[in-house]
C-alpha cells in the first residue's frame, strides 16, 4: 500500500510517501520537512497563528515536491494519513483539511494518526525492527513518557514528566545561557566541548521509586550556576555538559527501571531528544549490558516528520481502520485510548 503522510501538528510541515509493498522500491519512498524555526525565532517560541498560516503556504508545494522525489503521481497513492493530534488546533486543521480533501477527491481511504504514536513507531522503519512487547521512551519538545507497548496500538503509560519535557528543558536551559531559539540541539553541540565533572547537577526523582520525571528544577540549578559564574564560553560549555549528563543519566536510570518493571530488555526511543548522541550511546550501553537492545530512528526521523505519520497510518490503514469524512482533529489526545492494530486477514 502506498500511503501519503502529512504532519502539521506544530512548527514543522512534514510530508512523506511510505510503501508497505514487498518490492525493491518498498519502504520510505520520499520525505521532506519544512521547518518554521526562522519564522518563530524572533518571538522566542512558536506563535500558533503564524504556524497555521505557514502550513497553508507550504503544504501543497511540499506534497508536489515529495511525490516528484518518489517518482509518483497522485494517481499512485492508495491511502492518506494525517496527524490529528495532539498539537496546535489551527496547525492540525490545515493538515487534516488538506488530507481529507485529497482523500475525498481521489476516492482514497484516510486515517487520523496520533502524533506520539508516529514518534513511537518511527524506529520500526529501520532495519531489523523490534517487535512488541517492548518499552518506549518518548522524549520530545512536549512529552517525556515511558510507555509499555504490549502490541502495536496497545499502549500503557508507565511514567511521565510532572513539569517540563526533556526537550523543553534543553531549549529553556539553552535560552537562559543566551543561545538562540530553539537551543536544544545547540546546547547538545556545546556540551561536546565541555569538561565533564566541572559542574554537577542533581538527577531529579531518581532516588525515590517510580517512573515519573521532573526537569524544571534542573533549569533553576543551571540558572544559579550560570549567574554565579564568569560567563565565559568555556564555562557555558562546561555547564551544558553537566546539564546534558544529568538529563541523560536521569533518563537512563528510569529506562532501566521501566525495563525491570515490564520484564523485558527491548527499549525503543523516539522524539527529538532521541537525536542526542550522548543519550543514544548511553541507552545502547545500558540495554546491551542486560542482553537486550535500544532501538532508535535515524536522527532526522527523531524530530517531527511526515515519514512517521505515513508509516503509522499505513499500519492502521492496512488493518482496515478509517477516519470519518469529517475534518476532525483532537488537540489533546491520550495515546492509551487508541485501538489496537490487528492485522487484517491475508496481509
Ligand atoms: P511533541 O512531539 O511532544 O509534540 P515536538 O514535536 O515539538 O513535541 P520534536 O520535534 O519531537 O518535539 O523534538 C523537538 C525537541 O527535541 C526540541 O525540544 C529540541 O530541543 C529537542 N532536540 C532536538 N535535537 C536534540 C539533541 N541533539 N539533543 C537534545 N535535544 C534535542
Ligand atoms: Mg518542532
Ligand atoms: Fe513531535
Amino acid at each position: 500500500m502506498i500511503v501519503l503522510g502529512i504532519e502539521t501538528s506544530c512548527d514543522e510541515t512534514g510530508v512523506a510517501v511510505y510503501d508497505t509493498g514487498r518490492t525493491g522500491a518498498a519502504g520510505l519512498r520520499a520525505h521532506a520537512v519544512y521547518s518554521q524555526i526562522a519564522l518563530h525565532a524572533e518571538y522566542g517560541g512558536v506563535v500558533p497563528e503564524l504556524a497555521s498560516r505557514d502550513h497553508v503556504r507550504k503544504l501543497l508545494p511540499l506534497i508536489r515536491q515529495t511525490l516528484a522525489e518518489a517518482g509518483l503521481g497522485v494517481g499512485d497513492l492508495e491511502g492518506v494519513a494525517y496527524t490529528a493530534g495532539p498539537g496546535l488546533v489551527g496547525a492540525l486543521l490545515v493538515g487534516a483539511g488538506v488530507a481529507r480533501s485529497l482523500a475525498w477527491a481521489l476516492e482514497l481511504p484516510a486515517v487520523a494518526v496520533h502524533h506520539m504514536e508516529g514518534h513511537l513507531l518511527a524506529p520500526l522503519m529501520e532495519d531489523d525492527p523490534p517487535e512488541p512487547p517492548f518499552v518506549a521512551l518518548l522524549v520530545s519538545g512536549g512529552h517525556t513518557q515511558l510507555v509499555a507497548v504490549d502490541a502495536i496500538g496497545r499502549y500503557r503509560l508507565l511514567g511521565e514528566t510532572l513539569d517540563d519535557a526533556a526537550g523543553e528543558a534543553f531549549d529553556k536551559t539553552a535560552k537562559l545561557m543566551g543561545l538562540p531559539y530553539p537551543g536544544g540541539p545547540q546546547l547538545a553541540a556545546l556540551a561536546e566541548a565541555g569538561t565533564p565533572g566541572r559542574y554537577r547537577f542533581p538527577r531529579p526523582m531518581t532516588r525515590r521509586p517510580g517512573l515519573d520525571f521532573s526537569f524544571s528544577g534542573l533549569k533553576t540549578q543551571v540558572m544559579l550556576a550560570w549567574r554565579d559564574s564568569d560567563r565565559s564560553d568555556a564555562t557555558r560549555a562546561d555547564i551544558a555538559r553537566a546539564f546534558e549528563d544529568a538529563v541523560v543519566d536521569t533518563l537512563a536510570i528510569k529506562c532501566e527501571r521501566a525495563l525491570d518493571e515490564a520484564g523485558c530488555d527491548t527499549l525503543v526511543v523516539a522524539g527529538g531528544v532521541g537525536a542526542n548522541t550522548r543519550l543514544r550511546a548511553r541507552l545502547h550501553d545500558m540495554a546491551g549490558k542486560r542482553g537486550g537492545r535500544a532501538c532508535f530512528p535515524r536522527p532526522e526521523l527523531c524530530t517531527d516528520n511526515g515519514a512517521m505519520i505515513a508509516f503509522a497510518g499505513a499500519l492502521r490503514l492496512e488493518a482496515g481502520q478509517r477516519a470519518s469524512d469529517a475534518v476532525h482533529v483532537t488537540p489533546r489526545w491520550d495515546m492509551a485510548t487508541l485501538p489496537e492494530v490487528v492485522p487484517a486477514h491475508g496481509s
